[in-house]
């Protein structure tokens, strides 16, 4: 079998010096495993293209088990990604959680294409601040693209709406005052945030971008939203980001 399809590069092992195995999550065939064989000549287009972040059009070959990558047309490699650390940061993560959340030659294009934009969207800002609305921008977007959305308008646990609402990590949502005590380890959040969450999952990256929002309420859904996505995903903690707060 042979394919040939547009692809972001979301991990690289090197397998030895001239060869490597690329996690590639591609639009025709979902993510998938490649080998890139004796790339060592970095003017090589194979060696070139053999990178994270790497968005392109990718020839792959299928024998058996294992697949090849025999040619890579690199259409955007994100270089100025790597210009600031917390840019890589975030780009790392996106990554990783796209790969958590992809399973094998599953096809996810609306998740393919928010990871494309995200990544052009990250690569030109210049702020710390900027940067935390795009991370949480991309994390709700992502929850509801994989069925994982938080409930903000109603109790998760009765069904009323509620103005002063708490959020429970566990229970996937927003509590109402009269169910609080039925939640101990739940997060204070008020009226404004669970609106603040909606605008992010549902609004235009371009448009979040032209608004003004306050630094304390994205640090507050960053840090829940953190937990949320830990729970949810089932993992202890994400590589990328060990060293970032
Ligand atoms: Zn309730």
């Amino acid at each position: 079998m042979y394919i040939v399809t547009d692809g972001i590069v979301l991990k690289r092992v090197k397998v030895s010096d001239y060869d490597k195995i690329l996690t590639i999550f591609t639009r025709k065939a979902g993510k998938l495993s490649a080998a890139v064989k004796g790339s060592q000549n970095p003017k090589s287009k194979l060696a070139s293209g053999a990178h994270p972040f790497v968005y392109g059009e990718f020839s792959i070959s299928k024998s058996g088990r294992l697949s090849n990558v025999t040619s890579i047309d690199v259409k955007n490699a994100f270089y100025h990604l790597r210009e600031d650390l917390d840019k890589l940061t975030i780009a790392s993560y996106f990554l990783e959680v796209a790969h958590i959340v992809t399973a094998e030659n599953v096809i996810n294009n609306r998740l393919f294409d928010l990871l494309l934009e995200f990544l052009g969207i990250l690569e030109t800002s210049d702020s710390l601040i900027v940067q935390h609305v795009i991370k949480v921008s991309f994390e709700l977007k992502l929850l509801d693209l994989i069925g994982l959305r938080p409930e903000l308008q109603h109790c998760v646990n009765c069904g009323n709406e509620t103005a002063n609402p708490k959020f429970s990590v566990e229970d996937g949502g927003v509590v109402c005052e009269e169910c609080y005590s039925l939640y101990p380890n739940n997060y204070k959040m008020g009226h404004v945030i669970p609106k603040l969450m909606n605008f992010l999952m549902f609004t235009p990256l371009e448009s979040i971008l032209k608004t003004d929002i306050d630094e304390i309420l994205i640090k507050k859904i960053d840090y829940m939203l953190s937990e949320f996505l830990l729970y949810h995903l089932e993992r202890k903690g994400f590589k990328t980001l060990k060293h970032f707060n």
